[in-house]
């Protein structure tokens, strides 16, 4: 049968785009399809409104020099020399309306007494309550580490798997440690979609795919079709779930209760000269309305600071959030240079989640669908990428 594209990719957030990156540089003719109006997803990097270029990620903000996928990909472009060192500044806590050292919620005694649990406790079929209760210690966990898990997945993290959380990888040693680019993360994803031999459309919603003799056929909600020989699937999993074509029950049933959870980002801009607040990474809220609120300190601007945070749904509208910056920040709302909204979404898994991976696999196995995200591995853009390459090798061959 003769298609439209040998590939079509559905997403154009880093797994997305790393799997039309994938098969684009095997020669396949790949074609990526993006709901939204811009490529990126979760990685965001907000250029805000009449600040001459300033920008704050708004979500995605650090890669690491354990990132193999990811660099692969920025030496294939040509971008592993333009990486900025991110300045080295700490995360203080937000609790009962103050700034604390992260110290203040350490409990010494409890971490040097469980600390060498970490050698032999299990982690697999774990949460990250029971797993980092072991080996920190139930009141480091309750009183610290619970706020920094649910920081960087923005959402409860008591019942989140612990395996899918922080994994030691090889790190490349001619690459600086923690790493972003001068114009921000966006960096990536906007280098992958502009290089030749790929090409990305942008709102273009797919409404369904059907399988059809040996490929695929994509319905976009325009109503408009386009066929491909394979297609890969890289949306969030309750939009991979809907999309899921007929003829792949047992993949969707796989993947059909895997949450996701919604977040609320508030960017904000403000001169320098109005923020009495030491350089900082970011604030790691205690039980606040927001989990975190993350700084652009690491790439300090000589005009503007910038932060965003990260609100958990529906718990106050919009005016009361920009209320709650203010307050955390120390300005009032008029010294607020510039602001955006974003609406973030991450995958919310729970235990079972590794057998859910599994019956989704084998119900893949020798079919040319290829269904990737940040929610197989973990939520990390490098496992976002692990899980991307896997993929492409399973459907296109080492
Ligand atoms: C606040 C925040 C901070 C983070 N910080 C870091 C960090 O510092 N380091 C790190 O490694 N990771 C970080 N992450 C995680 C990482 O950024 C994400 O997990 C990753 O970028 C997700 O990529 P993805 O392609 O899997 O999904 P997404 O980015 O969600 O992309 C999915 C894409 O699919 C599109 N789509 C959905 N439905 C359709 C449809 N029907 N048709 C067409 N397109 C569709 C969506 O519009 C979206 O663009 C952070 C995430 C957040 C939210």
């Amino acid at each position: 049968m003769s298609t439209d594209f040998d590939h079509i990719v559905i997403g154009a957030g880093i797994s997305g785009l790393g799997a039309a990156h994938f098969s684009a540089r095997r020669g396949l003719g790949t074609l990526v399809l993006e709901a939204s109006d811009r490529v990126g997803g979760c990685i965001n990097s907000q250029t805000l409104d009449g600040l001459g270029g300033f920008w704050t990620e708004g979500g995605g903000h650090t890669c690491f020099n354990s990132y193999g996928n990811m660099l692969s990909i920025l030496d294939d472009l040509g971008l592993t020399s333009q990486v900025q060192p991110k300045l080295k500044v700490g995360y203080s806590l937000w609790k009962d309306g103050k700034r604390r050292k992260i110290t203040s919620a350490l409990h010494f005694l409890e971490a040097a007494r469980s600390i060498p649990r970490i050698f032999k406790a299990p982690k697999a079929g774990r949460s990250v309550r029971d797993y980092y209760g072991e080996v920190l210690g139930r009141r480091n966990y309750q009183d610290l580490l619970r706020h920094a898990f649910q920081a960087v997945i923005c959402q409860p993290a008591d019942d989140y798997p612990a395996e899918a959380l922080f994994r030691r990888k090889p790190r490349r040693k001619d690459v600086i440690k923690a790493f972003t680019f001068a114009e921000g993360i966006s960096a990536i994803p906007n280098a992958i979609a502009a290089q030749k031999g790929l090409e990305v459309r942008t709102s273009q919603s797919v409404s369904e795919i059907l399988a059809d003799g040996d490929g695929f056929r994509v319905r976009l909600k325009d109503g408009s079709e386009l066929t491909s020989r394979a297609l890969t699937l890289a949306v969030p999993p309750d939009a991979a779930t809907q999309l899921m074509p007929a003829g792949f029950e047992a993949a969707r049933a796989a993947i059909a209760d895997i949450g996701v959870a919604e977040i609320e980002t508030l960017v904000i801009a403000v001169r320098k000269t109005d923020l009495d607040l030491p350089p900082t990474a970011g604030m790691i809220a205690v039980e606040d309305a927001f989990y975190s609120a993350v700084s652009r300190d690491f790439l300090p601007d000589a005009q503007y600071r910038g932060f965003a945070f990260h609100y958990k749904p529906g718990t106050l509208d919009p005016d009361a959030q920009l209320q709650r910056a203010c307050t955390v920040l120390g300005i009032r709302p008029e010294q607020i240079a510039a602001q955006a909204r974003i609406h973030n979404r991450l995958p919310a898994l729970r235990s079972g989640h590794a057998e859910r991976v599994a019956q989704l696999d084998t119900a893949l196995a020798g079919k040319r669908l290829g269904v990737t995200g940040n929610w197989f591995i973990g939520v990390s853009m490098e496992d976002a990428l692990t899980r991307s390459r896997s993929e492409d090798e399973r459907l296109f061959g080492n």
